[in-house]
């Protein structure tokens, strides 16, 4: 599943689509920086498990640096360690 990410500045006639939500990111700060406009994201898709992904991580964008408890995280590998069978 692609990820598809439309990156839109109210401020001027910028816009552009991007296949990643860090390009994405990058483009919008990038803008925002060099021109103090207010540039808004809106996500179109989401390849599985990045959109909730997102949510756990909020501004840093990485599921790695925010939340310990992400369904990202694969805690079913510890699973079948306490079975006695
Ligand atoms: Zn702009």
């Amino acid at each position: 599943m692609a990820t598809s990410v439309s990156v839109r500045c109210d401020d001027c006639s910028y816009e552009e689509a991007f296949d990643s939500l860090r390009r994405a990111r990058t483009a919008l700060n990038e803008h925002e920086r060099a021109t103090g406009h207010a540039v808004e994201w809106e996500i179109g898709s989401l390849a599985g498990g990045v959109e909730r992904a997102g949510d756990d991580a909020g501004v840093c964008g990485r599921a790695a640096c925010a939340n310990p408890d992400s369904p990202l995280l694969n805690h079913d590998a510890a699973r079948d360690v306490d079975s006695d069978d």
